[in-house]
């Protein structure tokens, strides 16, 4: 049997604020277990939560990022469950009116341009974290809990495990790129939820869907939709139904587990918040968060393409921030912008690899990728040699210029023999003085040379030249 898959995804992304959501205990990750909590982000009585500015500022950008329409006045609401996590009881979240609705967002997947709709970006708080310790006892950290999130809700419009890790990925650099989240996923600042329904190819009715809980890798989540088809595949085969269920995927084992059906199903008993006034987004704000958005994915790809990158150099070049960046330097001043892209995906890539450091620690100039780019078009410069000369800045900065001239020194006789007759030629008197016995006539020749060639020569080799010439002119 031909089936179809439909999932969709919830992405948490945790907020690059200096501050937790309501109160103002540092976020940020690590550090000694409950060193950064406070009575608000650890649910005592009596306290009183108040709205981070820059965390609902972050959020919008985020709205905006993805093509939403803003709810312009907005509420969180109260979403009760017990785990011992949570330290309130409730976690601090948005349902009926989320920042964000009815988005889009385009990406590329297989060389072509998709689109999967965004239902909404809500802004809530993290949890607390338990540690499972080695002696068999279960602690909990709250530095985590009440560090602001957003969570992205998409359409179920996705439909293979590819194009699920290519949507997160373009996730991941969107919000990288407009500085809403640093998507550090090993330290589970970015990690999302899928849900996989099958249904028989060409129906449009959409069966009961599976979800699958805290995903941590992009290669997980892509494992995880592959599984979960393969599994539903079998079930449905058989002639069973596949149950609305919550299925925990364990991505060591490669298997999921049930966690709770729709029977146990939790009711999260959603409440409005009664401590936090709803916050209408002005103008202002909305100015605020999204004047500087930078370009779409999708938009650069096509700026690149025009330039003349290939498709390999445009992959690579996009999936990393700092190097589009950087290249970005590079194609407004460059005539030869393909030839660049090639130098930075290419050796510019491996140097840093090799030298360990960023492109930013490093001592490279955008200006630096055009000059090596137009030596080596114009054919003055082979492509090892502009290898040695990048590595030479990379660590030491200085001009393109004098590395290259400082490489290119010529070691061709018959170049060094022609510079010698021409000045010969050139300068009778000196070699008139040279012949009455003058010494320093050899020296103002020789300079004369060198300066012809523009120090490339090796002088013991031009002063043997030159005094070779001069003796030939006897
Ligand atoms: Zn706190």
């Amino acid at each position: 049997m031909n089936y179809e898959a439909i999932i969709g995804l919830e992405i948490h992304a945790e907020l690059k604020t200096r501050t937790k959501l309501f109160c103002s205990c540092k976020n940020e990750f690590g550090g000694e277990p409950n060193s950064r909590i406070c009575p608000v982000c650890t649910g005592q009585p009596g306290t009183l939560p108040y709205v981070n500015g820059e965390a609902v500022r972050l959020a919008l950008r985020a709205c905006l990022a993805f093509g939403c329409e803003i709810n312009r006045t907005s509420k969180q609401c109260r979403k009760h469950y017990f785990y011992p996590d949570l330290p309130k009881g409730y976690q601090i979240s948005q349902r009926e009116t989320p920042l964000g609705i009815s988005g889009c967002f385009e990406f590329i997947s297989d060389g072509q341009v998709k689109c999967v709709g965004i239902e909404q970006i809500h802004l809530e708080e993290d949890a607390g974290k338990l540690v499972h310790r080695s002696d068999g006892k279960t602690a909990i950290d709250y530095n985590r809990a009440g560090v602001p999130l957003i969570e992205i809700v998409t359409s179920p419009e996705l439909h293979s495990a590819q194009e699920v890790r290519d949507f997160l990925e373009s996730v991941r650099l969107r919000l990288l790129r407009t500085g809403v989240s640093d998507c550090r996923m090993e330290q589970g600042s970015l990690r999302c939820d899928v849900n996989v329904s099958l249904r028989r190819a060409g129906e449009a009715v959409l069966n009961d869907r599976v979800e699958m809980k805290n995903i941590n890798t992009f290669s997980g989540a892509a494992r995880a939709v592959e599984h979960e088809i393969e599994r539903q595949c079998k079930i449905l085969d058989s002639g069973e139904a596949v149950l609305a269920e919550t299925r925990k995927w364990d991505d060591e084992k490669r298997e999921s587990r049930l966690m709770r059906t729709k029977e146990t199903a939790v009711d999260y008993k959603f409440m409005p918040e009664p401590d936090i006034p709803a916050y209408v987004i002005d103008e202002k704000a909305l100015t605020e968060a999204g004047y500087d958005i930078p370009e779409s994915d999708v938009h650069r790809n096509i700026r690149y393409e025009k330039a003349g990158i290939s498709r390999n150099d445009r992959e690579r070049l996009i999936a990393d921030v700092d190097m589009s960046d950087f290249f970005d330097g590079c194609i407004s001043s460059s005539q030869n912008a393909s030839e660049c892209a090639k130098l930075i995906v290419g050796d510019v890539a491996s140097l840093l690899t090799r030298e360990n450091v960023t492109l930013s620690q490093s001592r490279l100039t955008p200006g630096m990728i055009v000059e090596i780019a137009d030596l080596i078009v114009s054919g003055s410069l082979g492509r090892g040699n502009a290898k040695v000369i990048l590595s030479k800045l990379l660590k030491n900065g200085g001009s393109v210029a004098n590395a290259a001239a400082e490489l290119m020194s010529i070691d061709d006789d018959a170049v060094i023999e022609e510079t010698v007759k021409v000045i010969i030629a050139d300068n009778p008197k000196a070699v008139a003085d040279y012949k009455k016995g003058k010494e320093n006539a050899v020296t103002y020749l020789t300079g004369q040379c060198m300066r012809s060639l523009r120090g490339r020569a090796n002088a013991e080799r031009l002063k043997t030249i030159l005094l070779n010439e001069l003796k030939g002119e006897n």
